[in-house]
């Protein structure tokens, strides 16, 4: 009863896991993994071997840290870029799939990116965030449009 007593006393207000964690583990582990590979070059052994352990190290303290908003506020960079790059990468793979038929052009107020039917010619575009207009030149019509 004591022990656990101890033991809870002892995480209490600690910040304790989250996704950064995951993240630094994978990679810790990741480098592990890699260095099977460098068993043979002994500067790039210890380089990786020095690095995980540092990383098991940073989880450790992130851990048991009592700075909980600063630890939160890490967290929630690593999940905006995260959804950053997946958003990234999914709005590549649109552009890929619709090549043919849109164009895709970014509002240079707002940075939102447009889809357009490619059409052949000069077009008055207006953003529907910002409400800005301006002129999309676009040189190739596309498969639909055929006259
Ligand atoms: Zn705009």
């Amino acid at each position: 009863m004591r022990f656990r007593e101890r033991m809870y006393r002892f995480f209490a207000g600690r910040y304790g896991w989250d996704r950064l964690n995951w993240a630094l583990l994978w990679t810790a582990v990741g480098l592990m993994v890699l260095n099977l590979f460098f068993s043979r070059l002994p500067v790039v052994y210890f380089l990786l071997y020095g690095l995980s352990v540092a990383l098991y190290i940073v989880i450790f303290c992130r851990m048991m840290s009592r700075n909980i908003p600063r630890r939160q506020a890490e967290n929630q960079r690593l999940e905006r870029m995260w959804s950053a790059v997946c958003g990234e990468g999914r709005l590549m793979r649109n552009r890929f799939k619709d090549r043919k038929t849109h164009v895709f052009r970014r509002c240079r107020k707002c940075k939102a990116i447009l889809r357009l039917p490619r059409k052949r010619g000069r077009h008055a575009v207006t953003c529907p965030r910002c409400g800005r207009h301006f002129k999309v030149f676009i040189l190739f019509s596309g498969k639909q449009e055929k006259e």
